[in-house]
């Protein structure tokens, strides 16, 4: 479903150029809960950055459900991204907007009539299980409750593929569990692709298929959790 080819990623400045990510190669198949794990700047935020192109790498090439992204103009992006959803450690909702409303906004920016988005936002409310807080606004909700605004809103478009960026990262340990038993749920349930970064061991050893170490912008270790964290 994912597949990175000799992947690079250099910010370059006048202090001093920055090799984020070097040669980098990863496959992650349909279905897969796939976990980064490493330090804090050794990379992760990048490598996933890279998946959905909000990183445009400097060498290499992206393959999502078949599809070069770094072959593709603006205009073939912006439809291809709307196959890989993405959520963050800050949840990153409009404050200005209710649950229902945040979780529409991909839908409208898409141009889907009104009703049939009203339709497909009751759909996502109740697999998140948050219908009946669908006229709050974020401020009104606890960290939990936000996520699960944006894991609906990451799946909106119905993509294949979700990133995860930290998701629960400025979660406590129960609410932790309870997001991660959601995406558990959802990727067996819809058969979605997971790709998530963490700096939490627990996370992964919770919930990965398969996990890479990254450090310094190379990935020293990748497999099965039991082949990274029981093998000499
Ligand atoms: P991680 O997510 O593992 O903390 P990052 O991918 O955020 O790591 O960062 C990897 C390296 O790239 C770090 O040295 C960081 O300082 C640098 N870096 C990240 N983003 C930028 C950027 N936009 N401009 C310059 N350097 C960056
Ligand atoms: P599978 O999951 O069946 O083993 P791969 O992981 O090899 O497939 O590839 C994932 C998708 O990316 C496939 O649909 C494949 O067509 C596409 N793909 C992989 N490598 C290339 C390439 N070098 N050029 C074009 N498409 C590619």
């Amino acid at each position: 479903m994912i597949k990175l080819v000799d992947v690079e990623k250099t910010y370059f400045s006048k202090a001093g150029d920055i090799a984020a990510l070097k040669k980098t190669n990863i496959e992650v198949k349909e279905g897969e809960i796939f976990g980064i794990i490493g330090l804090s700047g050794a990379g992760k935020s990048t490598l996933i950055r890279c998946i959905n192109m909000l990183e445009v790498p400097t060498g290499g090439q992206v393959f999502v459900d078949g599809q070069e992204l770094t072959a593709m103009n603006e205009g073939q992006l912006r439809k291809a991204r709307q196959n890989i959803g993405m959520i963050f450690q800050h949840f990153n909702l409009l404050a200005s907007r209710t649950v229902f409303d945040n979780i529409a906004f991909p839908l409208e920016i898409q141009g889907m009539p009104k009703e049939k988005i009203a339709e497909r936002v009751r759909e996502l409310l109740d697999l998140v299980q948050l219908t009946d807080r669908a006229d709050y606004y974020p401020s009104q909700l606890s960290g939990g409750q936000k996520q699960r605004v944006g894991i609906a809103r990451a799946l909106a478009s119905n993509p294949k593929v979700l990133l995860s960026d930290e998701a629960t990262s400025a979660l406590d340990p129960q609410t932790t569990k309870s997001i991660l038993q959601l995406l558990r749920d959802i990727n067996k349930r819809l058969n979605l692709t997971i790709v998530m970064i963490t700096h939490q061991m627990e996370v992964v050893k919770e919930i990965c298929d398969r996990v890479a170490v990254i450090e310094n912008g190379v990935i020293i270790e990748e497999g099965s959790m039991y082949k990274v964290f029981t093998e000499p």
